[in-house]
This record gives structure tokens, C-alpha cells and sequence, in this order.
């Protein structure tokens, strides 16, 4: 399985930075992960990486927030694609997906493609879902901002197995002990505490940023 940043407040050399995230996973489908803040940075880092929007076939959105959003029209360039976004997404939000593609409203754990899966809604103050892949390296688990809490997201994403890698924003994650045992630790986005995790996880930490290929 491979995938593909497209969007992230770090760049590599030659692609556009900004605030937000979005990642393409690829296994049987094209499946994308939230759409970063403006069309701009993800059609132009997804130009660069080779991804038409007309070759995603499913897009999952974690939480309705802009910089997770914001480049939806992009993605609905592709009248085919099936979007899955949360029950609790405002009506504004789900009438844009529905004027173009289809939407497929999530509340519980559901499976989206093969091997890639929805954690389902997740709550703390704010709705978010995010993903469990099952790879052949284990369970990698990518997130947009884990609002509801890292830790509560490693433990629903660990249904499915041993969870080995994580992808994604952490936010305000500091319960730190629940990334033990985990080999890839690519806390990126709206982590806070990025420096404490580098240091306290030093052979696990990874960088992240948009125009980098991970393969599992
Ligand atoms: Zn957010
Ligand atoms: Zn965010």
C-alpha cells in the first residue's frame, strides 16, 4: 500500500506548503483523505505526484474543517466519486458534495475499500473519523487532526490488528505512552508537542510533508 502526501504545513522541495492535510492512500482504489485548505496546493502537489482527480474513486473526510475541506471542489471535479463524510457534517458541507458526487453519511465503523477502513465517529467537542489501513506491514492509522484524542483513535484503529505505523495530526496528543510499540510515528500537521515526541520516540519519529511517498 502506498501513500501519497498531498497537502501538509511542511513541503518537500518543489511542492506548496500551507495549513491543512491531505494524503492519498493507494491499494485496490484510490482512496483520498481530506483535501487540505485550497484547491491551489493539492492540484498543483497532486499534478506534480501524477493524481488526477479523475483516478480517485473514494474520498473519506475526517472532521468539517476547513483546512481538511478546503480543496473538496478539486476532488468533485470527478462526478464519480463516492465521498464519505460524517452524519454530523453541517448541512452547508454536505449539500456541496451532493450537488456533484455521492455521499455516503458515516456514524459507525465501516469499511471503505479493501483493507482501509473508518475508525466511524469519533467525539470529543469536535466529530472526527479517521482511517485504519491493514497493510502488509500491519495496521497503519492515518489522521486528520485528532481532535477526539490519539489515544482514542490507536485504541478503535487496534480492532484490526497491531497498530505499526501512524500518519497525521496529533493535536494536542500528550499521552505519550499509547505510541509505544508502534514503529513509524509521522506526527505532522497540527501536531503541538512534535519536539517532546521526536525526542521521547527518536528511531520511530518520521517527517512528514506534502510531495513524500510512504510505502507499507
Ligand atoms: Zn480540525
Ligand atoms: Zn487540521
Amino acid at each position: 500500500m502506498k501513500l501519497k502526501i498531498l497537502v501538509d504545513n511542511q513541503a518537500l522541495p518543489g511542492f506548496k506548503a500551507e495549513w491543512g492535510f491531505s494524503c492519498l492512500v493507494e491499494a485496490t482504489e484510490k482512496v483520498l483523505f481530506d483535501t487540505g485548505t485550497s484547491c491551489d496546493a493539492i492540484a498543483f502537489n497532486a499534478k506534480k505526484l501524477g493524481v488526477e482527480p479523475e483516478s480517485i474513486e473514494k474520498l473519506v473526510l475526517s472532521h468539517d474543517h476547513f483546512d481538511h475541506t478546503g480543496g473538496l471542489d478539486w476532488v468533485l471535479q470527478n462526478p464519480n466519486v463516492k465521498v464519505f463524510a460524517l452524519d454530523s457534517f453541517s448541512n452547508e458541507t454536505k449539500q456541496k458534495i451532493r450537488e456533484k458526487a455521492v455521499l455516503v453519511e458515516v456514524n459507525k465503523p465501516v469499511k471503505i475499500s479493501k483493507g482501509i477502513f473508518s475508525t466511524g465517529k469519533l467525539s470529543n467537542s469536535i466529530d472526527e473519523q479517521s482511517l485504519a489501513l491493514e497493510t502488509g506491514k500491519g495496521v497503519v492509522v492515518l489522521t486528520g487532526c485528532s481532535h477526539p484524542g490519539l489515544e482514542k483513535i490507536l485504541e478503535k484503529a487496534s480492532e484490526h490488528g497491531a497498530v505499526k505505523a501512524v500518519v497525521g495530526g496529533f493535536h494536542g496528543f500528550n499521552k505519550f505512552d499509547a505510541l509505544k510499540g508502534i514503529d513509524f510515528v509521522a506526527a505532522t500537521h497540527c501536531t503541538e508537542h512534535k519536539g517532546q515526541i521526536k525526542k521521547l520516540f527518536p528511531n520511530q519519529f518520521r517527517e512528514c510533508a506534502a510531495g513524500a511517498e510512504l510505502n507499507f
